[in-house]
Protein backbone atom coordinates (compact mmCIF):
# COMPACT_ATOMS: atom_id res chain seq x y z
CA UNK A 1 0.00 0.00 0.00
CA UNK A 2 1.24 3.41 -0.52
CA UNK A 3 1.20 6.18 2.24
CA UNK A 4 -1.22 8.96 1.13
CA UNK A 5 -0.21 10.88 4.07
CA UNK A 6 2.74 10.42 6.38
CA UNK A 7 3.36 11.78 9.65
CA UNK A 8 7.01 12.19 10.89
CA UNK A 9 7.83 12.73 14.16
CA UNK A 10 5.22 15.56 14.31
CA UNK A 11 5.28 17.60 17.78
CA UNK A 12 2.66 20.68 19.17
CA UNK A 13 2.97 21.89 22.31
CA UNK A 14 0.64 24.88 23.71
CA UNK A 15 2.56 26.67 25.99
CA UNK A 16 4.66 24.28 28.20
CA UNK A 17 1.46 21.60 27.50
CA UNK A 18 3.04 19.19 25.14
CA UNK A 19 -0.48 18.05 23.12
CA UNK A 20 1.13 15.51 20.80
CA UNK A 21 4.56 14.26 21.31
CA UNK A 22 6.97 12.57 18.08
CA UNK A 23 4.06 11.06 16.41
CA UNK A 24 4.65 9.13 13.17
CA UNK A 25 1.73 7.66 11.32
CA UNK A 26 1.12 6.41 8.06
CA UNK A 27 -1.90 6.75 6.03
CA UNK A 28 -2.10 4.24 3.31
CA UNK A 29 -4.68 5.13 0.83
CA UNK A 30 -7.37 2.83 0.75
CA UNK A 31 -7.13 1.47 4.53
CA UNK A 32 -9.84 3.32 6.79
CA UNK A 33 -7.96 4.21 9.62
CA UNK A 34 -9.71 5.11 13.38
CA UNK A 35 -7.91 7.09 15.50
CA UNK A 36 -8.81 6.33 18.91
CA UNK A 37 -8.05 7.05 22.92
CA UNK A 38 -9.34 8.99 25.88
CA UNK A 39 -10.25 12.72 26.01
CA UNK A 40 -7.02 15.12 25.70
CA UNK A 41 -5.06 12.64 24.13
CA UNK A 42 -4.38 14.77 20.57
CA UNK A 43 -6.48 13.03 18.67
CA UNK A 44 -8.11 16.72 17.25
CA UNK A 45 -4.87 18.16 16.86
CA UNK A 46 -3.37 15.21 15.18
CA UNK A 47 -6.38 15.98 12.42
CA UNK A 48 -5.08 19.83 13.11
CA UNK A 49 -1.88 19.21 11.96
CA UNK A 50 -2.26 17.24 9.19
CA UNK A 51 -4.58 19.06 7.77
CA UNK A 52 -3.22 22.76 8.62
CA UNK A 53 -5.35 24.13 11.45
CA UNK A 54 -1.87 24.28 12.98
CA UNK A 55 1.58 24.10 12.75
CA UNK A 56 3.63 21.46 13.99
CA UNK A 57 6.64 22.64 16.27
CA UNK A 58 8.59 20.06 15.34
CA UNK A 59 8.15 16.98 12.46
CA UNK A 60 7.17 16.52 9.03
CA UNK A 61 4.28 16.19 6.58
CA UNK A 62 3.96 14.79 3.47
CA UNK A 63 0.50 14.34 1.28
CA UNK A 64 1.29 11.67 -1.72
CA UNK A 65 5.43 11.81 -0.78
CA UNK A 66 5.45 16.04 -0.85
CA UNK A 67 6.19 17.79 1.83
CA UNK A 68 3.41 19.93 3.00
CA UNK A 69 4.28 20.91 6.82
CA UNK A 70 3.72 24.55 6.37
CA UNK A 71 1.17 24.88 3.67
CA UNK A 72 -1.92 26.12 4.35
CA UNK A 73 -5.31 24.75 4.61
CA UNK A 74 -6.46 25.75 1.32
CA UNK A 75 -3.64 24.12 -0.27
CA UNK A 76 -4.11 21.03 1.11
CA UNK A 77 -7.59 20.55 0.47
CA UNK A 78 -6.95 21.29 -2.73
CA UNK A 79 -4.17 18.76 -3.03
CA UNK A 80 -6.90 16.13 -1.75
CA UNK A 81 -6.94 16.38 1.83
CA UNK A 82 -10.19 17.38 3.95
CA UNK A 83 -11.97 16.89 6.53
CA UNK A 84 -14.67 17.60 9.19
CA UNK A 85 -15.10 19.10 12.52
CA UNK A 86 -15.76 17.59 16.21
CA UNK A 87 -18.01 20.64 16.62
CA UNK A 88 -20.61 20.83 14.33
CA UNK A 89 -19.26 23.20 11.55
CA UNK A 90 -22.50 23.99 9.17
CA UNK A 91 -23.82 27.32 8.11
CA UNK A 92 -27.36 27.22 10.32
CA UNK A 93 -29.46 29.86 7.56
CA UNK A 94 -27.91 29.02 4.59
CA UNK A 95 -29.90 25.76 2.79
CA UNK A 96 -28.44 22.48 2.42
CA UNK A 97 -27.99 23.36 -1.12
CA UNK A 98 -25.67 26.42 -0.31
CA UNK A 99 -24.12 24.80 2.57
CA UNK A 100 -22.14 22.38 0.35
CA UNK A 101 -22.24 24.44 -2.88
CA UNK A 102 -19.82 26.69 -1.15
CA UNK A 103 -16.94 24.34 -1.01
CA UNK A 104 -17.36 22.72 -4.57
CA UNK A 105 -17.92 26.33 -5.83
CA UNK A 106 -14.44 26.67 -3.89
CA UNK A 107 -13.10 24.07 -5.72
CA UNK A 108 -13.72 25.10 -9.29
CA UNK A 109 -11.77 28.39 -8.06
CA UNK A 110 -14.79 30.47 -7.41
CA UNK A 111 -13.47 32.79 -4.80
CA UNK A 112 -16.02 34.87 -2.86
CA UNK A 113 -19.24 34.19 -2.02
CA UNK A 114 -21.25 33.33 -4.73
CA UNK A 115 -24.60 31.55 -3.18
CA UNK A 116 -27.69 32.57 -5.90
CA UNK A 117 -26.28 30.13 -8.58
CA UNK A 118 -25.93 31.89 -12.09
CA UNK A 119 -26.22 30.41 -15.28
CA UNK A 120 -22.64 28.94 -15.38
CA UNK A 121 -22.88 27.33 -12.12
CA UNK A 122 -25.30 25.10 -13.44
CA UNK A 123 -22.80 22.63 -13.61
CA UNK A 124 -21.66 23.19 -9.92
CA UNK A 125 -25.22 22.86 -8.56
CA UNK A 126 -25.71 19.57 -10.63
CA UNK A 127 -22.79 18.59 -8.76
CA UNK A 128 -24.13 19.60 -5.41
CA UNK A 129 -27.15 17.64 -6.16
CA UNK A 130 -25.18 14.55 -6.91
CA UNK A 131 -23.73 14.72 -3.49
CA UNK A 132 -27.40 15.24 -1.67
CA UNK A 133 -28.50 12.25 -3.10
CA UNK A 134 -25.54 10.11 -2.19
CA UNK A 135 -25.70 11.63 1.02
CA UNK A 136 -29.70 10.99 1.61
CA UNK A 137 -31.00 15.14 1.59
CA UNK A 138 -31.73 15.81 -2.11
CA UNK A 139 -35.27 15.86 -0.47
CA UNK A 140 -34.10 18.56 1.78
CA UNK A 141 -32.03 20.65 -0.31
CA UNK A 142 -33.98 23.98 0.35
CA UNK A 143 -34.10 23.88 3.90
CA UNK A 144 -32.53 25.78 6.19
CA UNK A 145 -29.54 23.71 7.69
CA UNK A 146 -30.21 24.81 11.04
CA UNK A 147 -33.60 23.27 10.54
CA UNK A 148 -32.18 19.79 9.88
CA UNK A 149 -32.25 17.08 12.35
CA UNK A 150 -29.15 16.82 14.56
CA UNK A 151 -28.23 13.18 12.58
CA UNK A 152 -28.75 15.21 9.13
CA UNK A 153 -26.74 17.87 10.24
CA UNK A 154 -23.97 15.19 10.78
CA UNK A 155 -24.79 13.88 7.13
CA UNK A 156 -24.43 17.34 5.98
CA UNK A 157 -21.34 17.86 7.68
CA UNK A 158 -20.28 14.78 5.43
CA UNK A 159 -21.15 16.05 2.36
CA UNK A 160 -19.17 19.36 3.19
CA UNK A 161 -16.24 17.30 3.43
CA UNK A 162 -16.49 15.58 0.53
CA UNK A 163 -17.35 18.21 -1.93
CA UNK A 164 -14.10 19.10 -2.39
CA UNK A 165 -13.53 15.26 -3.54
CA UNK A 166 -10.81 14.42 -1.26
CA UNK A 167 -8.37 11.45 -1.40
CA UNK A 168 -8.22 11.32 2.10
CA UNK A 169 -10.81 13.16 4.58
CA UNK A 170 -10.39 13.12 8.46
CA UNK A 171 -13.71 12.91 10.31
CA UNK A 172 -13.29 14.06 13.50
CA UNK A 173 -16.24 11.84 15.72
CA UNK A 174 -18.80 12.00 12.95
CA UNK A 175 -20.87 10.07 15.21
CA UNK A 176 -20.62 12.11 18.35
CA UNK A 177 -24.34 13.02 20.14
CA UNK A 178 -26.07 10.78 17.38
CA UNK A 179 -28.95 8.41 18.37
CA UNK A 180 -28.37 5.10 17.67
CA UNK A 181 -30.50 5.23 14.66
CA UNK A 182 -28.71 8.36 13.35
CA UNK A 183 -25.43 6.44 13.94
CA UNK A 184 -25.89 3.29 11.76
CA UNK A 185 -26.76 5.99 9.12
CA UNK A 186 -24.00 7.49 9.35
CA UNK A 187 -21.69 4.47 9.25
CA UNK A 188 -23.36 3.00 6.62
CA UNK A 189 -23.06 6.19 5.13
CA UNK A 190 -19.22 6.14 4.73
CA UNK A 191 -18.96 2.61 4.33
CA UNK A 192 -20.57 3.49 0.90
CA UNK A 193 -18.61 6.48 0.42
CA UNK A 194 -15.31 4.61 1.24
CA UNK A 195 -16.54 1.48 -1.11
CA UNK A 196 -18.17 4.19 -4.15
CA UNK A 197 -15.68 6.83 -4.02
CA UNK A 198 -12.39 5.45 -2.97
CA UNK A 199 -12.08 8.18 -0.19
CA UNK A 200 -9.58 7.12 2.46
CA UNK A 201 -11.23 8.02 5.54
CA UNK A 202 -9.46 8.69 8.60
CA UNK A 203 -11.77 8.83 11.56
CA UNK A 204 -11.99 9.82 15.03
CA UNK A 205 -13.97 7.85 17.17
CA UNK A 206 -15.41 6.82 20.86
CA UNK A 207 -18.12 4.65 20.21
CA UNK A 208 -16.17 1.08 19.94
CA UNK A 209 -18.86 -0.89 17.86
CA UNK A 210 -18.30 1.80 15.45
CA UNK A 211 -14.37 1.43 15.47
CA UNK A 212 -14.39 -1.93 15.48
CA UNK A 213 -17.50 -2.54 12.80
CA UNK A 214 -15.57 0.06 10.39
CA UNK A 215 -11.87 0.45 10.71
CA UNK A 216 -9.24 -1.77 8.71
CA UNK A 217 -6.57 -0.19 11.43
CA UNK A 218 -6.47 1.06 14.55
CA UNK A 219 -4.35 3.94 15.85
CA UNK A 220 -4.37 4.25 19.44
CA UNK A 221 -3.46 8.11 21.49
CA UNK A 222 -2.22 8.53 25.04
CA UNK A 223 -1.37 11.40 26.03
CA UNK A 224 -0.15 12.94 23.48
CA UNK A 225 1.94 9.84 22.14
CA UNK A 226 0.83 6.93 19.58
CA UNK A 227 0.41 3.75 22.50
CA UNK A 228 -0.51 1.32 19.94
CA UNK A 229 -1.61 0.34 16.24
CA UNK A 230 -2.95 -2.16 14.27
CA UNK A 231 -5.56 -4.26 12.77
CA UNK A 232 -8.86 -4.33 14.99
CA UNK A 233 -8.01 -7.65 16.12
CA UNK A 234 -4.64 -7.24 17.43
CA UNK A 235 -5.73 -4.13 19.23
CA UNK A 236 -8.26 -5.18 20.86
CA UNK A 237 -6.03 -7.90 22.69
CA UNK A 238 -3.22 -5.50 22.83
CA UNK A 239 -2.65 -5.25 26.98
CA UNK A 240 -1.30 -2.27 27.48
CA UNK A 241 -4.26 -0.69 25.09
CA UNK A 242 -6.54 -2.35 27.37
CA UNK A 243 -5.07 -1.19 30.46
CA UNK A 244 -4.61 2.33 30.03
CA UNK A 245 -7.98 2.80 27.90
CA UNK A 246 -10.17 0.57 26.92
CA UNK A 247 -10.33 -2.26 29.26
CA UNK A 248 -14.58 -2.70 29.70
CA UNK A 249 -15.88 -1.83 26.25
CA UNK A 250 -13.22 -4.60 24.50
CA UNK A 251 -14.15 -7.31 26.83
CA UNK A 252 -17.53 -6.57 26.22
P1 LIG B 1 -8.62 14.83 21.82
O1 LIG B 1 -9.16 15.24 20.50
O2 LIG B 1 -7.84 13.55 21.79
O3 LIG B 1 -9.67 14.79 22.89
P2 LIG B 1 -7.16 17.32 21.66
O4 LIG B 1 -6.21 17.10 20.54
O5 LIG B 1 -8.34 18.16 21.40
O6 LIG B 1 -7.56 15.93 22.32
O7 LIG B 1 -6.39 17.99 22.85
C1 LIG B 1 -5.18 17.46 23.39
C2 LIG B 1 -4.75 18.32 24.53
O8 LIG B 1 -4.30 19.57 24.05
C3 LIG B 1 -5.87 18.62 25.53
O9 LIG B 1 -5.33 18.60 26.83
C4 LIG B 1 -6.31 20.01 25.16
O10 LIG B 1 -6.80 20.70 26.28
C5 LIG B 1 -5.03 20.63 24.63
N1 LIG B 1 -5.30 21.63 23.60
C6 LIG B 1 -5.87 21.38 22.40
N2 LIG B 1 -5.95 22.49 21.66
C7 LIG B 1 -5.44 23.49 22.44
C8 LIG B 1 -5.23 24.89 22.25
N3 LIG B 1 -5.57 25.49 21.09
N4 LIG B 1 -4.67 25.59 23.25
C9 LIG B 1 -4.30 24.98 24.40
N5 LIG B 1 -4.46 23.66 24.64
C10 LIG B 1 -5.01 22.92 23.68
MG1 LIG C 1 -11.10 15.70 19.87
Amino acid sequence: MSDLLRLEGVSKRFGEFVAVHDVTLFIPAGRLTAIIGPNGAGKTTVINLATGALAPDAGAIRFKGDPVTHLSIHDRVRRGLSRSFQIMNIFPRLTVLQNVLLPVLCRRGRTGVALTPVEGEREAVAEVERILGEIGLLDQRDAPAGALSHGDQRLLELGIAIAPGPELCFLDEPSAGLTPVERATVLELIRKLFAERHTTFVIVEHDMDVVFSLSDWIVVMNRGRVLAEGPPAEIRENREVREVYLGEELTA
